[in-house]
C-alpha cells in the first residue's frame, strides 16, 4: 500500500532537535527510513508558526522552508520537492518519494498577497488558513467564542488568490464559520487536512455531520489524525478509533472524503502507530473492518492525489 500523508511537523521537530539531526534517520516519528518502510508516495510537510512564540513570524517560516530544502537537497537519492500531480508521477517512476511543502499558519502573510504570491514561487502547495489564534485570514476553532466568527476580508481575498494560483486550502483548525465561508468563496476543492469527526469525538478540531457533508459535496477531503484527543477518550491514540472515524466519515461524505493527515511530530508520544513505518497496521485494520481494497487505495492515496490533480496547478510561475 502507497500512502499521501497531508500534514507532519516534522520540520518543526528537526529545527527543535538542531543541526545534527537530519531527515535520513532520526528519534522522530518521519524520517526517510520510515517513509519508505511505511509505504509513502507523497508526505506533505508543515512549516508551522506559533505566531505568540515567534518575534518574527514571516522570517522564521522562510528558516524552516530553508531547513525542508537542505533535507530534501541531502536525501535526493529517496526524496523529491513536488508542486503537482505531474511530479508525483515523475517522483514515483524515479522510485522517489514526492516532498510537499506547506504552512500551517496563514499569519505569516502578514495581511499581504504579495507574501502569499511569494510563498507559492517558493514551493509551497496548501495553507492551513489559521493555527489556534486569531489573525489576519479569520479565527480558529481554540475557543468557542470564534465559532461564529468567520473568514475576513482578506481571508476572502487568500482563498481567491490560492485558487488562481493553484494552492490546496486547508480549514483544519479553523473556526465553524470560517469553514463555511471557505466553503461558500472557494471555486475548488478544499481539505481538512489533519481533523476527525466531530459527532464521533466532540472536540472543536473535528468536523461536524454538516461540515462533512458540505466539504463532500465540494469535493474535498478530510485527512484523519492520529492525535489521542481528536481520535476519543482512551489514554492513547488507538488504531480502533481511526477507524470509527474513517467508517464515519465514510458513512456521511462518502469514502472519496477520506484522506490520512497523521499529524506525526506534532502529537504525543502515545500512539499505537508510533512512527509511519507502522502505517500497515492501518491497512491491517482496515481490512479487518470491512473496508475492500479500493476503498482502502482511496483513504489511503487516490483521494488525497484527486485533490493535488484538482487543486495543484502545472504551471510553478505565476
Ligand atoms: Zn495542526
Amino acid at each position: 500500500m502507497s500512502f499521501v500523508d497531508l500534514h507532519c511537523d516534522t520540520i518543526m521537530g528537526l529545527m527543535e532537535a538542531g543541526a545534527d539531526v537530519g531527515l535520513q534517520s532520526n528519534q522522530l516519528s518521519v524520517d526517510v527510513g520510515k517513509l519508505r518502510a511505511g509505504g509513502s508516495l507523497a508526505q506533505f510537510f508543515a512549516l508551522f508558526v506559533d505566531m505568540e512564540d515567534c518575534q518574527n513570524p514571516l522570517e522564521h517560516c522562510l528558516k524552516m522552508a530553508d531547513r525542508f530544502y537542505i533535507e530534501v537537497d541531502r536525501n535526493s537519492d529517496h526524496l523529491a520537492l513536488a508542486l503537482n500531480y505531474q511530479d508525483v508521477e515523475r517522483n514515483s517512476a524515479a522510485n522517489k518519494i514526492s516532498a510537499f511543502l506547506t504552512i500551517e499558519e496563514g499569519g505569516v502573510l502578514k495581511g499581504d498577497l504579495a507574501n502569499l504570491r511569494n510563498f507559492y514561487r517558493l514551493g509551497v502547495r496548501l495553507i492551513t488558513l489559521t493555527w489556534n489564534y486569531p489573525n489576519e485570514l479569520g479565527f480558529p476553532n481554540s475557543k468557542g467564542e470564534y465559532r461564529g466568527q468567520g473568514l475576513t476580508q482578506f481571508g476572502c481575498e487568500v482563498v481567491g488568490e490560492m485558487n488562481r494560483l493553484g494552492m490546496i486550502v486547508d480549514v483544519s483548525h479553523l473556526s465553524d464559520q470560517g469553514f463555511y465561508d471557505v466553503a461558500r468563496v472557494s471555486t475548488k476543492p478544499f481539505v481538512a487536512s489533519h481533523s476527525n469527526a466531530r459527532a464521533v469525538t466532540s472536540h472543536s478540531r473535528n468536523l461536524t455531520d454538516d461540515m462533512i457533508k458540505m466539504l463532500a459535496e465540494k469535493g474535498g477531503v478530510i485527512g484523519i489524525n492520529f492525535a489521542r484527543p481528536f481520535l476519543g477518550s482512551a489514554d492513547i491514540s488507538r488504531i480502533e478509533d481511526m477507524v470509527h472515524h474513517i467508517k464515519h466519515i465514510a458513512a456521511v461524505g462518502g469514502i472519496d472524503t477520506v484522506a490520512i493527515g497523521s499529524d506525526f511530530d506534532g502529537i504525543s508520544p502515545e500512539l499505537e502507530i508510533k512512527d509511519f513505518g507502522e502505517m500497515g497496521k492501518l491497512v491491517s485494520a482496515l481490512e479487518q473492518a470491512g473496508f475492500s481494497g479500493a476503498q482502502i487505495d482511496k483513504v489511503c492515496m487516490t483521494n488525497a492525489l484527486r485533490i493535488i490533480k484538482e487543486c495543484l496547478s502545472d504551471d510553478n510561475v505565476k
